[in-house]
């Protein structure tokens, strides 16, 4: 038994962030951030069965903050790669299938090791390709670490099974297998930790995977995919396709051999994927398995007494963070009648503070958004926003050199107004007055999201309330809806976000599983 394994029994705690006032790991960032710019540009091959494939048709993956840099050029699946890729999955399946548990566990520890001693290189790439400030990057990368970690140790623990009853003359057995094939999808915004944690989750279980991380981050995941072989992962267990959504997702998501999907990212494109899935194609021997994460509409929940200061930053760095581009964003404020204007007030003064420009700067807070078509979402809806509401601060945007956009308080509006119940993903927060807690819980409950949700308070008996009644699948108190940690924090939502799966928890594996009963007589 190696050492990780020893060490993993002796406690998980998750990845510590990086302080970039102590000057050595300032230092150390900006020499990963030199390194990462000498490697601009270079072509990504897809990996089916560890094969490394060039094709004609290219993804340019550009640095948001300035699309004349070229991050990579990407090779582009098309179905028939997509098929290639799917039968090299099904048959590495028959013998990753039989792999023991702990090796395969072992694997993840050892590309948890691998990332964490080049963490400011992974972080580097993330600050170039998705545009994130050093502390999101490096939050990020300490993320995908905890992912690789915590679902290695979850193996150890499901390796034999549940215990079951047994009786006089018959032996019961309760066991995990795993399921096939499945089609990992993943977003930009976390291109490393959801991205490496949905595909470490399913690996570990003895599923094999066809990987299409976003056609916006697509080097990182070619970065991870070089990660996991370093560790030992056999070829073909991972085959990373990039691709268009549209044509390989489809193509992918209908497959008769597809045993089970993993997606992360819109609601719009969650919901295609799991009608489809639900059709059961010719040939087909099995319902697909569909864990889909979605988006979400945030609140952060101000009451009467809260501190206000807390209250005030609580809002404004959930709703800014990496742009307002997390599922977790809090981009509703609701606050208690008799202290809006006061903490409205200080969310400004905040705000207006807040460093925006280049996030390979130090000092940076805030970045830019994706790309072209997230600029034009957000900007059109903060002029929805104008008319709705009060535009308090932000409000302009700049697509000249990169995706711009000013953090953007709307103050003012109603409860049902767009602004408050359609997902933006940018920095858009809007301000609505509540009444007393009833009307706070009325409106933190009005969307058909219901992912995360924060309450400041300082009322005993509406802490309570809220934890029974705020109907999210993260809920805080006295702090902000954003910045769940593995192990600690599960995450998923409710309702139109999605299938609540609880990434880094301990039930996610065994959606990757199915269980077999054996009993045998004695
Ligand atoms: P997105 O546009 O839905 O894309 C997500 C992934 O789906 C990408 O890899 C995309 O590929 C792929 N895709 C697009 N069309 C497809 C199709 N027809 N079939 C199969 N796959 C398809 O989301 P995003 O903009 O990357 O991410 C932001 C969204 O993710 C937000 O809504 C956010 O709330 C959500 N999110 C949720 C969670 C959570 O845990 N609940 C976490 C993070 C993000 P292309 O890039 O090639 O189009």
């Amino acid at each position: 038994m190696v050492t990780e394994y020893k060490n993993a029994i002796t406690g998980y705690k998750h990845e510590p962030f990086t302080d970039f006032t102590i000057e050595e790991n300032k230092h150390l960032f900006e020499e990963a951030l030199t390194f990462v710019n000498s490697q601009l540009g270079k072509p990504y091959p897809l990996v089916i069965g560890g094969e490394r494939i060039t094709t004609d048709e290219n993804t340019v993956s550009i640095n948001p903050a300035n699309r004349k840099e070229v991050i990579g050029t990407v090779s582009k699946a098309n179905k028939e790669l997509a098929e290639q890729a799917m039968q090299t999955a099904l048959s590495t399946f028959n013998t990753w299938k039989k792999h023991d548990p702990e090796e395969r566990a072992n694997i993840l520890f050892r590309a948890a090791d691998i990332i964490r001693r080049r963490k400011h290189e992974f972080s580097g790439y993330l600050v170039k390709e998705a545009g994130k400030p050093w502390k999101e990057a490096d939050a990020d990368t300490a993320e995908a670490i905890d992912f690789l970690v915590y679902y290695a140790r979850q193996m150890m623990k499901l390796k034999d099974g549940s215990p079951v009853e047994s009786r006089e003359g018959e032996m019961n057995k309760f066991n995990y297998i795993p399921l096939g094939v499945g089609v990992i999808i993943s977003p930009f915004n976390f291109p490393l930790a959801i991205m490496a944690g949905t595909v470490a989750a399913a690996v570990v279980t003895g599923n094999t995977v066809l990987l299409k991380p976003s056609d916006h981050t697509p080097v990182v995941a070619a970065k991870f995919v070089e990660v996991m072989e370093e560790a030992g992962l056999p070829h073909g267990v991972i085959n990373y396709i990039p691709g268009s959504g549209e044509e390989i997702g489809d193509y992918l998501v209908d497959h008769p051999k597809t045993r089970f999907i993993s997606f992360t990212g819109s609601r719009e494109v969650g919901c295609r994927i799991y009608e489809r899935a639900a059709k059961v194609q010719s040939g087909q021997i099995w319902l697909k398995r569909v864990i889909a994460e979605m988006g979400g509409k945030d609140t952060v929940v101000v009451d009467k007494d809260a501190d206000v200061e807390l209250a005030a930053s609580s809002i404004v760095y959930s709703a800014f963070g990496f742009s307002g581009q997390k599922c977790s964003a809090g981009s509703r404020a609701v606050v208690h009648e008799d202290i809006y204007n006061e903490v409205l007030e200080k969310a400004v003064v905040l705000t207006k503070a807040l460093a925006m420009g280049n996030p390979e700067d130090v000092n940076t807070y805030m970045g830019p958004v994706i790309g072209q078509a997230s600029y034009n979402k957000i900007m059109k809806y903060i002029g929805i926003g104008k008319e709705e509401g009060r535009l308090m601060t932000g409000g302009e945007g700049d697509d000249s050199k990169g995706y711009f956009i000013q953090p953007t308080i709307i103050a003012d509006v109603d409860e049902k107004a767009r602004l408050m119940q359609e997902e933006i993903f940018g920095p858009v927060v809007a301000f609505c007055k509540a009444r007393d807690f009833d009307h706070m819980m009325e409106i933190a409950n009005n969307t058909e999201y219901g992912l995360t949700g924060a309450l400041l308070s300082n009322t005993a008996e509406h802490i309570e309330r809220a934890e029974e009644e705020f109907h999210v699948g993260n809920l805080y108190f006295n702090r902000g809806c954003t910045g769940a940690i593995v192990g600690y924090h599960p995450f998923g939502g409710f309702n139109m976000s999605g299938t609540d799966s609880k990434a880094g928890g301990p039930d996610y594996l065994i959606m990757h599983m199915q269980a077999k009963t054996t009993s045998t007589t004695i």
